[in-house]
């Protein structure tokens, strides 16, 4: 204990209001699935925080024939500018409730309340109304003349971001006049369902927007359904695959957002201290659960040891511990498998002679943990450069020449983000000209804008979140296909 230790400053969670079960939310109302309950807890305290419905097939038939109708009835008929109307409602209830849905998010999930309430629920805001300024200028979008919805939507989302994810596919979805199914991740349903009574209180008509919960099988049925014309998906690059050749040949539209394993390459010339606050936020932001997190650190041999010296130093001043305390820097795991996932890759990075170092830090006795942790001499074959920990890990590797630096950061399946940090802006836009990343930060880590497109090269995915580009997948000017 240092003499200014922190003070405990929890966030009251008197402002929740949650039910002790939630249903589905299908056609504007709530009805209970049909597939056994499951609890969602708080991975913090492995308390349960509520009593789940799960869909099955019966109940996906129920939400996509309600959006279908939806989408023929109302939705696809309304001017853009009336739709716009609720989209721009939806954002304020956000902002409205946003303390609420930070609280919830952060019991729910175990991220860190001063991550949800200042970065998750503002961007979901943002979304919101950024996509609904979009809502009556689609023809001026750049995508086509006269460009239109394609129908339903299935949404299939995962859990390190539950509302900001939804955020991503209902906003541009909405706005192009499609209608929406969306399937939370198991673990995280609770923001969805929070969300649907921003839905009713919005008084979205009927069917607009229907919230599936349920485990894998609930979103593989919906994904399936033949009733779907868009799918959209976030989550790993197994279950994308999944997802791939089961809608291959069938016509329906897909976008997939998979993960990632990006470098972060800092070289000599850069501000070390900024660098390693770029660091910290590309890697333990979030306890690493991010798709474009900074797993790889890239360092220019001749700084290595200040840089990492001082990243130990930096590091070991992060505070693990209650998600929904303020001063909070690093919450829980997310689930018991995610951490014995980490723990594993952990294990085989320490095998492959990797040199581990973690921030001292005491771990609570209940709930899921993992010390912010990082390798050493780390060589470019090992587990633990390639795959995705998903966890609060950073694997270190040298470079000597930018060329170098390129090559190593191109040597992976994925392509989804990337860092630069220089103090010379032509080497920046040089090296970044060559990094195959969706996503390239200069001086600057994990920041995230609703007008910036967002997406993968090779195993990260296909498609772009966000932006101009992001409408451009809920749209076509082909065809039309029957009904509305
Ligand atoms: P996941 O296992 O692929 O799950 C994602 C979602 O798909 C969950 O809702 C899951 O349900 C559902 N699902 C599971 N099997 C399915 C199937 N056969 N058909 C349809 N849906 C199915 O991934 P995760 O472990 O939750 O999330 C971590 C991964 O997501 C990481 O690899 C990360 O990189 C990636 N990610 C990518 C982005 C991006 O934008 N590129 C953003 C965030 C995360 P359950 O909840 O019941 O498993
Ligand atoms: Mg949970």
């Amino acid at each position: 204990m240092s003499f200014l230790e922190y003070a405990p400053a929890p966030e009251s969670t008197a402002i929740l209001h949650l039910r002790d079960e939630y249903g589905l939310f299908i056609d504007g109302a709530w009805t209970e699935g049909r597939g056994a309950t499951f609890p969602t807890i708080s991975p913090a305290t492995e308390k349960r925080i509520a009593t789940i419905s799960s869909a099955d097939a019966t109940d996906v038939d129920r939400a996509v024939a309600a959006a279908r109708r939806a989408y023929e009835k109302t939705w696809s008929r309304m001017p853009g500018g009336d739709r716009g109307k609720y989209l721009f409602r939806i954002a304020r209830l956000l902002q409205e409730r946003a303390r609420e849905f930070a609280v919830a998010e952060s019991l729910d999930n175990g991220k860190p309340i001063k991550e949800s309430r200042d970065v998750d629920i503002p961007l979901v805001a943002a979304w919101f109304f950024y996509y609904a300024g979009w809502a009556d200028k689609l023809d001026y979008a750049g995508l086509g003349a006269a460009p239109r919805a394609l129908g339903v939507a299935a949404q299939v989302i995962p859990w390190n971001f539950p509302l900001l994810m939804l955020a991503w596919k209902i906003a541009p979805a909405l706005a192009a006049g499609n209608t929406v199914v969306l399937k939370p991740a198991e673990t995280t349903p609770l923001t969805a369902l929070l969300f649907a009574e921003v839905v009713q209180q919005a008084d979205l008509p009927p069917g607009v927007v229907n919230i599936l919960t349920g485990a894998g099988d609930t979103g593989q049925a919906l994904v399936e359904h033949p009733g779907v014309d868009k799918v959209a998906f976030t989550g790993s690059t197994a279950v994308g695959r999944q997802i791939a050749r089961a809608v291959a040949g069938t016509g329906k539209k897909v976008t997939l957002e998979l993960g990632g394993k990006a470098a972060n390459i800092v070289f000599d010339d850069a501000p070390i201290d900024e660098a390693v606050e770029g660091i910290v936020d590309g890697i333990f932001f979030n306890q690493g659960h991010v798709c474009c997190a900074g797993s790889r650190l890239l360092v220019q041999e001749n700084v290595h040891d200040e840089v990492v010296e001082r990243l130990k130093t930096r590091m070991a001043t992060l505070r693990l511990g209650d998600p929904l305390d303020k001063n909070t820097d690093i919450g829980a795991i997310n689930s018991a498998e995610q951490l014995e996932r980490i723990r594993a890759l952990s294990a085989a990075g320490e095998e492959e002679g990797a040199e581990r170092w973690s921030a001292p830090c005491v771990i609570p006795d209940t709930g899921f943990w993992f010390a912010p942790t990082i390798f050493d001499n780390v060589s470019t074959s090992s587990r633990i450069a390639r795959e995705e920990i998903f966890g609060p890990v950073l694997s270190i590797l040298t470079f000597r020449t930018p060329g170098e630096a390129i090559a190593k950061a191109n040597n992976t399946p994925y392509g989804l983000s990337a860092g630069i940090w220089s103090d010379k802006g032509a080497k920046i836009l040089a090296v970044a000209d060559r990094l195959r990343a969706g996503v390239v930060w200069a001086n600057a880590f994990n920041r995230f804008d609703p007008a910036s497109p967002f997406g993968g090269y090779k195993e990260s995915g296909y498609g772009r979140e966000g932006g101009r580009h992001g409408l451009g997948a809920y749209l076509t000017t082909g065809p039309s296909k029957g009904g509305a």
